[in-house]
């Protein structure tokens, strides 16, 4: 299928926003996202049902879009304007696609120009991409030391962890690496043993009745996705923890999941230690699995 994608162009300060054809030039070449990565962003899930849109876990997201802008010190994103921006342009792609029941919408607020070298004017975009329908495809990762320990985000609170920044070509290298090593993902760890997370989702592992996940205070992005499945999980009687996880402990979990907005939930069956040349297997809940993608799906 060809896949016609669309944007929209934000200008945050005349609170208005235009449709636009991202296959042309649209940002400035000067642009700070561009070229420094100076900027934050999300990507949220959108899927089309009959006559309705539904942008999966919307109000999440913008917590955290909010929450990235103020420890960049961006100007506050309004809600509103965001809103409509995202409803519009999940709208025009789907009267460019009528085939289409999925896409992702990534939105962005850069700081602005490079130019303006007194006080940068922020500005923003949406855009979209084709992707597929969520499936829990099992998967292997690879566990990369992360370089940090676990007391990274309160000792160097510059390196801005916990925030969607724009800044994201190790994650990138760190999922070539994956690849180039024969596994599907990789799983970040700090030095002295911490699990963290995916390059772009979440770790959660089931111990007994209990799904437990990394605090995001070690220095981790807080899941949008990761918090929808706590948030059901409770509904159905199940603990949920938000803990430090060893990587040994990782390896005697009953079953573990990487989850992200456009992914959904993938069950992870093995880890592999390149250092050590080792695998670690872990079993695959695959009811829970299922559960897990319906919670997500329907939020
Ligand atoms: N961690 C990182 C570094 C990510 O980039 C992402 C998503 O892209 C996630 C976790 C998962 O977040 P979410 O569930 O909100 O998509």
């Amino acid at each position: 299928m060809t896949v016609k994608n669309t944007a929209a162009l934000i200008d945050v300060e005349a609170n208005t926003f235009i449709l636009s054809d991202p296959s042309h030039l649209l940002l400035s070449l000067d642009d700070l996202a561009a070229h420094r990565g100076d900027g934050i962003f999300e990507t949220v899930l959108v899927t089309y049902r009959d006559d309705s849109t539904l942008i999966h876990n919307q109000a999440l997201h913008f917590e955290r879009f909010i929450e990235s802008a103020r420890t960049l010190e961006l100007p506050t994103p309004d809600p509103k304007l965001w809103e409509e921006a995202l409803r519009a342009t999940a709208k025009q792609f789907k009267e460019l696609n009528p085939d289409a029941h999925t896409a992702s919408i990534r939105y962005t607020l850069s700081r602005g120009h490079d130019s303006d070298t007194t006080t940068h004017t922020p500005h923003g975009w949406t855009v979209t991409s084709h992707v597929p329908r969520p499936e829990p495809t099992e998967i292997t990762v690879v566990a990369l030391n992360s370089g940090f320990t676990s007391d990274i985000a309160e000792a160097a609170p510059w390196l801005l962890r916990g925030a969607k920044t724009l800044s994201y070509a190790t994650n990138q290298a760190a999922k070539r690496y994956a690849l180039n090593n024969g596994a599907d993902d990789a799983l970040f760890h700090t030095s002295d043993g911490y699990a963290l997370e995916g390059p772009n989702s979440t770790l959660i592992l089931r111990v007994g009745d209990q799904l437990i996940t990394p605090d995001p205070k070690i220095g981790i992005l807080h899941g949008t996705t990761q918090r929808c499945i706590f948030e059901n999980a409770s509904k159905q009687g199940l603990l949920t923890q938000y803990s430090n996880v060893s990587m040994d402990d990782l390896g005697k979990a009953q079953a573990a999941w990487l989850v992200s907005s456009i992914r959904g939930c993938r069950p992870i069956s093995t880890i592999v230690t390149t250092a050590s040349d080792t695998a670690t297997h872990i079993p695959v809940d695959h009811d829970l699995t299922e559960h897990i993608l319906q919670w997500v799906l329907s939020s």
